[in-house]
């Protein structure tokens, strides 16, 4: 496995280097709760290989890639979001991306808005 973690912020926390709410974890991924919550529900789903955003994926990552957003569903039902929820992916300057190591937002527990900004 190419290095676990990598060295952003998530990678501290997938090495337990730094506290997290973590509310799933497997071989492949993690999920934990961030840090400036958006709505009642908002939680990060990350590989614990790192891929620094989604403009930089390989052929190779389809298969972790497919798994992040499965498992964003699962641990969406987990948190009973029954109602729905928003699952986001910000790449790069414009869309907004401040940590480089990729990462599905999952937003959910109230009425969003849409378009977003
Ligand atoms: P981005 O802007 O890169 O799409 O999202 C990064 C997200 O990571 C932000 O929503 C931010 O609140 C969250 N975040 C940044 N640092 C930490 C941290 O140390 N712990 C947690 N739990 N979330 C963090």
């Amino acid at each position: 496995m190419a290095s676990v973690g990598g060295d952003t912020i998530f990678g501290k926390i997938i090495r337990k280097e730094i506290p997290a709410d973590i509310i799933y974890e497997d071989e492949q991924c993690l999920a934990f709760k961030d840090i400036n919550p958006q709505a009642p529900v908002h939680f990060l789903v990350i590989p614990k290989r790192q891929i620094a955003q989604l403009s930089k994926a390989k052929e190779e990552d389809k298969q972790l890639l497919g798994h992040l957003m499965f498992i964003a569903q699962k641990v969406a039902a987990d948190m009973k979001l029954d109602n729905g929820f928003r699952v986001v992916l910000n790449d790069g300057a414009d869309g907004c991306q401040t940590v480089f190591h990729i990462h599905l937002h999952v937003i959910g527990g109230r009425q969003l808005s849409w378009p977003p900004g």
